[in-house]
């Protein structure tokens, strides 16, 4: 690649050696639009590709990670539609509006799930994350001054090590008293090298160190009775 293109997010020379990756393509014109996407839509939905959809995701899983276009859970874990519900922000990490959503789509899930698991969080950290840049203290500074926020909570949201924020994040969800113990939380990291997943903590409860897997489709349908 163009050494040129390689660059780190913040803008600062001295910042954010691990998260040192290329923006775009040397070959990309660079014009940002819509259009091309919504020719794309026009053949899904020409195609049908939206029937068949639902709500509550075929898979029970609810997928947490990064806003970083490389990391589209569509791709690497390979999901359809109607597959996971899946919250993107920078770096994946699980901010109090995070542990919200998972909370408000536990709420709805008990009136469709009464007893038993009701679905797995999986956090999905990656390597070269764009969020390092938040342990540069010039750009953090910077930022801070821009969204009105405290400088020092913002360098906890820096992703450096991933294998580390994905620890810390998934005891803040288990630690966390909005969200629901019929709620499995796992953590992982994707390498964007390798395209491989790592699991760095299987899927846990609160106050447990493993739990069963949700229930599929198949067993919330017909229930403890047919089988
Ligand atoms: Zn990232």
């Amino acid at each position: 690649m163009n050494e040129q293109t390689s660059t780190d997010v913040s803008g600062n020379p001295a910042a954010g050696r691990a998260t040192r990756f290329d923006l775009a393509r040397p070959d990309e014109p660079g014009t940002p639009k819509i259009d091309s996407a919504l020719a794309r839509n026009r053949a899904f939905a020409a195609a049908g590709g939206h029937e068949g959809a639902v709500v509550f995701p075929n898979l029970r899983l609810f997928v947490i990670t990064c806003l970083d276009p490389r990391v589209d859970p569509a791709h690497f874990l390979g999901l359809h539609l109607s597959d996971a519900m899946v919250v993107r922000n920078v770096g994946g990490r699980v901010t109090q509006e995070v542990i919200n959503d998972v909370a408000f789509i536990a709420q709805i899930t008990e009136n469709v799930i009464p007893d038993g698991p009701m679905f797995e969080v999986a956090v999905i950290h990656h390597t070269q994350c764009g969020a390092g840049a938040l342990a540069d203290a010039t750009f953090r500074r910077r930022y801070a001054e821009r969204i009105g926020a405290d400088e020092a909570d913002l360098r906890d949201h820096a992703v450096l090590d991933p294998a580390a924020t994905v620890m810390s994040d998934v005891e803040r969800l288990c630690s966390a008293p909005a969200i629901s113990q019929r709620v499995a939380v796992s953590g992982h990291v994707y390498d964007v090298l390798t395209g491989l997943v790592q699991t760095i903590i299987p899927a846990r409860h609160k106050n447990s160190e493993s739990a069963p897997a949700p229930a599929t489709p198949d067993e919330v349908q017909t229930g403890a009775a047919s089988s």
